[in-house]
């Protein structure tokens, strides 16, 4: 009978028309299909893809969606993203094999992201069950599926640059390891990361993964891949960056996924979530559920002090930093938001002339306000943003918190959980279930775990990490920031065969 129902669900959105998207900064209405979208990454004229309308999802869709299986749930969903593109079985075939169980711990009924409450309102949603023990697994498993299925379809193959600070390098290695057709060089620097991600990556060299390491920091390999993709012989070099559509879509069923669990049966109730993000990837995608019509009352964003976008939920103005801080949150030390543009197309009214007048405001003076364009500077808490900050000190204590009610948490859950506790004690949240997302396991961030006056527990999957790098020989190449000849060098040797 539920089967039935769900068939009549699936029939009912088949029936609707199918979902294309714009370019933020495109004055001219192109539209593109879910598929084109997915390899182009960046728009051409620099903007990023958006839905021309966001799809919808009613009570009675949540109401069914509620006890089925996680890649189920993920099927159903971001089928109203993909729409006739691809076929829905093999739709759910790639959920199916990108959400296994041998990827992603499980829980009861196939739930990959359970709840934990640490207080009866207050609830941890985890998001770093995948094989890299990162939220970005949630988005970069199924991606890797639909990348793979649509350049053997299109008869391509791909080559992927990418420059990492920690958690994407390996999980996009982890995703795409051994897929035919497609290469991965990752390029990460010697300073910044933890030692576990540094494994991480080493263990996954080989075959169509490779990994360069550089001397300098994150920006120096972010404009090493920049450069290099400017050249015309890389101009066909792939991305896998967050500004990927297909991620932030990707993202949206885990809000789904936690807030059934959340509400316990009372389909229809708000609540609210709590959001570590830098990159506005995380929140954008909670935003885009509440647009679904998913009942979310507050997106909160969690920030640790690259305090960017707190600033700009309080007041409007938009002022990237000149340089991102370096913190014990480390993946979201980051000075501008690139997702952000995604949300002010919405806030300006979808419109690209204004949007491209925003940016240009933003590149000639440094910073730009929503009400220089017409718009009340207070449109993210109208729309139900709302933010707060977190420091070195907030971090371990809420790590040493949450300790105290059964669960360790890793430096960036503590950034929302920090936030989250501020904003219940002054009342203005915990009236409603609170959950906040869980972007990492502790494992990952083990000497912070351990300034916060705990002993870190390695999870058994990850037990033999150090001697596989040790046996992986040559898992990193080396290069001096800026030695471009050296990077064009490798990349002809890797590139997708
Ligand atoms: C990437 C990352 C974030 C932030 O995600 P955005 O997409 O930048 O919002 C938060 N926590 C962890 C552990 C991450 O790896």
């Amino acid at each position: 009978m539920l089967a039935l129902q769900i068939n009549v669900l699936y029939d009912a959105r088949m029936n609707t028309p199918e979902t294309k998207y714009t370019s933020t900064r495109d004055l001219d209405g192109n539209t593109h299909g879910f598929s084109d979208v997915l390899l182009a990454g960046l728009a051409p004229d620099g903007g990023l893809f958006v839905p021309t309308e966001y799809p919808t999802i009613t009570i009675d869709e949540l109401a069914h969606l509620s006890d089925k299986p996680y890649s189920e749930v993920f099927t159903y969903v971001n089928a109203k993203f993909v729409g006739g593109d691809i076929a829905l079985d093999t739709q759910r075939r790639m959920a199916e094999a990108a959400y296994s169980p041998d990827k992603f711990t499980t829980t009861g009924n196939g739930n990959v992201t359970p709840l934990t409450w640490l207080t009866p309102t207050l609830a941890v949603q985890q998001l770093s069950n995948g094989p890299t023990a990162a939220f970005k697994d949630m988005a970069m498993q199924p991606l890797s599926q639909y990348m793979q299925y649509e350049l053997a379809r299109r008869n391509q193959k791909l080559t992927i640059l990418g420059a990492t600070s920690g958690d994407t390098g390996s999980s996009a290695e982890a995703a795409m390891k051994g897929l035919s057709g497609i290469s991965v060089i990752m390029m990460s620097p010697l300073e910044g990361m933890t030692r576990f991600q540094r494994m991480q990556m080493g263990a996954l060299s080989g075959g169509n993964i490779s990994n360069i390491s550089v001397d300098g920091r994150f920006d120096d390999c972010q404009d090493m891949v920049k450069e290099l993709n400017a050249l015309p012989e890389f101009a066909d070099l792939g991305a896998v960056n967050s500004i990927n559509w297909a991620r932030v879509a990707a993202q949206v069923t885990y809000y789904i996924n936690g807030y059934s669990e959340a509400v316990k049966g009372n389909i229809g109730q708000q609540i609210d979530f709590v959001v570590p993000t830098g990159n506005f990837g995380n929140v954008l995608a909670g935003y885009v559920a509440k647009k679904m019509g998913l009942p979310i009352r507050y997106l909160v964003v969690a920030t640790n002090e690259n305090d960017v976008l707190d600033k700009t939920i309080k007041t409007g103005v938009y002022q990237p930093q000149k340089k991102a801080l370096e913190t014990s949150s480390p993946s979201m030390d980051i000075s501008k938001a690139s997702n952000f543009e995604r949300f002010v197309f919405d806030a300006l009214g979808r419109n690209p002339q204004t949007m491209r007048a925003y940016i240009e405001t933003l590149r000639d003076k440094g910073s730009v306000s929503f009400a220089q364009f017409e718009v009340a500077n207070s449109v993210m808490k109208e729309v139900g943003f709302r933010s707060g900050k977190s420091t070195h000190a907030n971090r371990l204590n809420a790590i040493r918190w949450a300790h105290t009610k059964g669960m360790l948490i890793d430096p960036h859950t503590a950034d929302a959980v920090t936030v989250a506790n501020n904003l219940i004690s002054r009342g203005a949240l915990g009236d409603v279930p609170v959950v906040c997302l869980s972007t990492a396991l502790p494992d990952k961030f083990d000497e912070t775990i351990r300034e916060a006056g705990i002993e870190p527990v390695r999870s058994a999957r990850f037990a033999k990490l150090e001697s596989s790098v040790a046996a992986n020989a040559g898992a990193f190449s080396m290069l001096a920031a800026g030695d471009l000849e050296g990077l064009a060098r490798h990349v002809r040797e890797h590139r997708a065969v």
